[in-house]
């Protein structure tokens, strides 16, 4: 639960949102409460200035201070103020509380001198006190400071209560697509491949599913490709395994002499098998790109005329014609000599199985801009419009059972495909039933 995306989220929400109300608090109240002292001393000192005011006024109409505790009385109850004037000499002569009239007073606030209206004589001093004791005309300030904190407390935990609501939806929305993909992936996890995250979103996490998508339709793809190799190769293992089961069941059986044309027979398929086995495990090198190729400047002419030199006797064993068309000279490319020649040796070998007597092979190469095509065509069956597409295929035969007759296995053109790709070239065949075949590839020039 706590280490749960969506409870992270509802974390990280709320600290940011209690340090942002909380700093939002202190900062207001902190100058609320300057502004009100600050208020507060301005209408001291008005209300300074007002009683100054109507003393002089008083004390210039009444020639001294003969009634003035009246209007003191009066004063203090509007202002809300303890007020205290004294003579010169420091006798109180008016209290608005009363209670030390006649006594002699320095003030236990500082007094302001009270001066007659025009000559400006010193006629006694005014003091000013806040008195609580007094329901003052306006409301006091602290109480407004303290309602303002009040309602600033108010706001901050309504706004508190409110994001939280919406950090709880909204991170449920942000988190649950991440949650259904985990889900998803979980599926995946156990062996359902056909899962997919069903997601509409877009953005970062859309871009997230979809990957996810793809990258589950590729597990879906090399489960099946890998599903097929097993049946293919239990498929192709089977054929040769239940010859050499039958030949030895019937020496066993004494239906057949263990002579040596039945040993021949049975090491041809033992061969067959470990053919088979080879190329199975040099495709799977390749396809999975851990085929050590040795790269070097090679001229493609001495590589061509090489490998194709054992194959003069063969063909002419068959009364096949095969010839080289080749240029003087060509740019020297940069191969493995081993697979290049190999891929070339597939050719000529489904070229000369596949040329009837009479026919005619040539191999042929040229320059292509920056690669080099080599080319091995023949004059033979050729290969059926419908077929030709699947030829590079593993286990792919035209025609199986004369394949089988060949001894070739169907995987002499996938070699060949997956090394030329190793060398950053490319392979295609172009065939007329009854005609002939021409298969071509090819390779980058050496930098
Ligand atoms: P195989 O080991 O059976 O020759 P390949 O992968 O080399 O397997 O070839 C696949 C199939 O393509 C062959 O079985 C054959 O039917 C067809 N094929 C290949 N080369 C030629 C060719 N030159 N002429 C006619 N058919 C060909």
């Amino acid at each position: 639960m706590t280490h749960s995306l969506w409870f992270r989220f509802v974390t990280a929400f709320m600290v940011v949102i209690l340090v942002t109300v909380g700093a939002v608090y202190i900062f207001v109240s902190r100058n609320t409460a300057t502004l009100i002292e600050d208020f507060e001393e301005t209408t001291q000192e008005f209300q300074f200035d007002q009683m100054q005011t109507i003393l002089a006024s008083h004390y210039y109409v009444h020639r001294g201070w003969e009634g003035v505790q009246s209007v003191v009385e009066e004063k203090s109850s509007v202002l809300g103020q303890h007020i205290i004037v004294t003579d010169v000499d420091g006798m109180v002569i008016a209290d608005s509380q009363g209670e030390r009239l006649g006594e002699s007073y320095n003030g236990e606030s500082a007094g302001r001198p009270l001066k007659t209206l025009f000559e400006g004589e010193h006629v006694g001093t005014l003091y000013l006190e806040r008195d609580p004791a007094v329901e003052p005309y306006l409301p006091p300030l602290q109480e407004l400071t303290e309602s303002m904190n009040r309602f600033l407390l108010m706001g901050g935990l309504l706004a508190i209560g409110l994001a939280l609501v919406l950090t709880f939806v909204l991170s449920r929305r942000v988190s649950s697509p991440i949650q259904a993909l985990a889900v998803t992936a979980g599926q995946l996890g156990r062996g359902d491949l056909s899962q997919r995250a069903q997601l509409k979103e877009k953005g970062e996490i859309g871009e997230l599913a979809r990957a996810f998508n793809s990258m589950a339709t590729n597990l879906e793809q090399a489960e099946q490709l890998r599903r097929n190799l097993v049946a293919d190769v239990a498929h192709e293992l089977r054929t040769p395994l239940s010859n050499i089961q039958g030949y030895l069941e019937a020496i066993r059986d004494q239906v057949m002499e263990p002579n040596a044309a039945t040993i021949r027979a049975l090491s041809e398929e033992a061969a067959l098998l470990a053919r088979l086995v080879d190329e199975l495990q040099e495709l799977s090198l390749a396809e999975a790109g851990e085929l050590k190729l040795v790269y070097q400047a090679e001229d493609i002419i001495t590589l061509i005329k090489q490998t194709a030199s054992p194959w003069e006797a063969q063909a002419a064993t068959k009364q096949i014609s095969l010839s080289l068309d080749l240029p003087d000279k060509l740019p020297s490319v940069n191969v493995d000599w081993q697979r290049i020649s190999q891929v070339l040796h597939n050719l000529l070998e489904n070229a000369v199985a596949h040329t009837g007597g009479g026919g005619r092979i040539t191999i042929g190469a040229a320059g292509k801009g920056d690669r080099v095509e080599v080319w091995v065509a023949d004059t033979g069956e050729g290969i059926p419009a419908e077929d030709l597409p699947n030829v590079f295929e593993r286990f792919y035969r035209v025609d199986k059972s004369r394949a089988r007759a060949t001894g070739g296995s169907g995987l002499g053109l996938t070699i060949a495909k997956r090394l030329v790709e190793a060398h950053g070239g490319q392979i295609q065949a172009q065939s007329k039933l009854g005609k002939g075949s021409r298969f071509s590839f090819t390779i980058p020039v050496a930098e």
